[in-house]
């Protein structure tokens, strides 16, 4: 008998917080398929005559969602810091992303299929432990150092699904197409690893990881990588796929501000301009960074309902920019928060951050709160919108049912500790934005999958 199993329950917490509010006293109901059956007053959950598993001095919220990881990059954290100028600059005497990218390729190339699991099995229990309960993995390390396939193709691809059912977090893997190093630029050595010769190649790869991740309970999605690494007539077929298969595209787009200077001066529109010219853009799309979004862009996002994943702490520490985060909200696209260069694994840190460098952008306060900007009546807190962005948000980027604690949800969740100090005291009305602005990962103490407990007290 799996002692982890889910069995139909109720899990009884002092209050349940979702993005609109805090409920004092209820509870909320697991059925024994893995299943949120709802959240229930705790006097009427205890009518149901089920098991009960207290959870005392204890918050449950819905799990998190991390949109975007790229998991190898863990092995970087703390050794990218020293300024290498010049080594990837392209005449550019400054540390940039683009040094910052040449520190990464070197890590890439000296990942093999083992490496690449023992790293990702350590770094989704991290994002575990800090309330992360789904992780879609824009995954592009595929090939032998030579760029040749390995003998088994899918093993660098296996071994992020091992890993991932090792550690019991829900996994969206979105295997990566890429064939050049720019766009007028053959691959560079470290690329090969991450090449397809062409988009038939890379759909039947699709084909394959689908096959093996379906008999692992695990999900796939598409990602091209960025308009640079695959040209436009790859964009087509690759939407066409998705779309006629009813799974995720994520895409990276406008991260740099010379990424979307070359895209005009090549194709005459923007990244995202292009992405919609190519009929990848809808609302299984989600675009990656967004930091030099257009107005326009903005626009045409939200005509397509297609959503951005921000990053903020890679973005900081890659010093990438800060998104358009006002003309985001204007436009009532929806966000979604990753990991992705994993500097940082903590989802109450990536949202605050968010709304920070938002404020330190337009320098006033509530950015990304519902209704901020329009002169009207404050509806709600920037951390309504931070906690949707970061939990049902993602969800929606990645097609799951997960993000939210209503009946047939997946019963991803989260619980926290109301005696850490650094939310000890609040008011339960006060509590989510305590949560979001005043707390970090060390809160988290229990975690569940499907009703099943992947960290915390057994
Ligand atoms: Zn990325």
């Amino acid at each position: 008998v799996d002692g982890n199993a889910p069995v139909a329950r109720i899990l009884a917490p002092d209050c349940v917080v979702t993005p609109a509010q805090t409920l004092v006293g209820w509870c909320v109901l697991a059925g024994a398929d893995g299943r949120c059956r709802g959240i229930v007053p705790r006097a009427e959950a205890m009518a149901y005559g089920l098991e009960v598993e207290e959870l005392p001095r204890r918050a449950l919220l819905p799990g998190f969602v991390n949109a975007h990881s790229h998991v190898f990059q863990r092995r970087l954290r703390g050794r990218t810091h020293h300024g290498d100028a010049g080594v990837g600059g392209g005449g550019d005497p400054r540390d940039t992303f683009w040094t910052w990218r040449a520190q990464m390729y070197a890590e890439a190339a000296a990942l093999d299929p083992e490496l690449l699991y023992t790293t990702a099995r350590e770094c989704y229990a991290e994002m575990a432990g800090a309330g992360y309960t789904t992780v879609g993995e824009f995954h592009y390390v595929h090939n032998a150092p030579d760029g040749t396939p390995y003998d088994d193709p899918l093993a660098m691809s296996r071994a992020i699904v091992a890993a991932a059912s090792e550690t019991g977090i829900r996994l969206v893997l979105l295997p990566v197409a890429y064939t050049r190093g720019g766009f007028d630029r053959g691959l560079r050595t470290a690329q090969r690893r991450f090449a397809f010769g062409h988009v038939e190649a890379y759909l039947r790869f699709v084909d394959d990881v689908r096959a093996m991740c379906g008999a692992a309970g695990h999900h796939v999605g598409v990602a091209p990588h960025s308009v640079r690494a695959v040209p436009e007539d790859w964009l087509r077929p690759i939407a066409e796929y998705a779309t006629t298969r009813g799974l995720a595209l994520h895409v990276h787009a406008s991260e740099q501000a010379v990424e979307v200077r070359d895209t005009l001066e090549r194709y005459g529109c923007t990244p995202i301009g292009l992405l919609a010219r190519a009929g990848a853009l809808g609302p299984r799309t989600t675009v990656v960074h967004g930091t030099h979004a257009t107005e326009g862009d903005c626009r045409v996002l939200a005509a397509a309902g297609a959503a951005v994943c921000v990053c903020p702490t890679t973005e900081g520490d890659l010093g990438d920019g800060i998104a358009p985060y006002a003309s985001f909200v204007a436009h009532g696209l929806q966000l979604a928060i990753g990991s992705d260069g994993q500097t940082r694994i903590d989802p109450f840190e990536e949202l605050r951050w968010a709304e920070f460098s938002a404020r330190m952008r337009y320098q006033r306060r509530s950015v990304l709160a519902r209704g901020a900007g329009t002169g009207g009546a404050r509806l709600a807190s920037a951390g309504e919108t931070l906690l949707a962005a970061g939990t049902a948000g993602g969800a929606r980027s990645l097609g799951l049912e997960v993000g939210t604690l209503g009946d047939g949800c997946w019963a991803d969740l989260v619980a926290v500790d109301l005696e850490h100090p650094s939310v000890k005291g609040t008011p339960p009305a006060a509590l989510r934005d305590a949560l979001i602005f005043g707390a970090g990962a060390g809160v988290v103490t229990d975690v569940w999958v499907a009703g099943r407990r992947i960290h915390g007290r057994w």
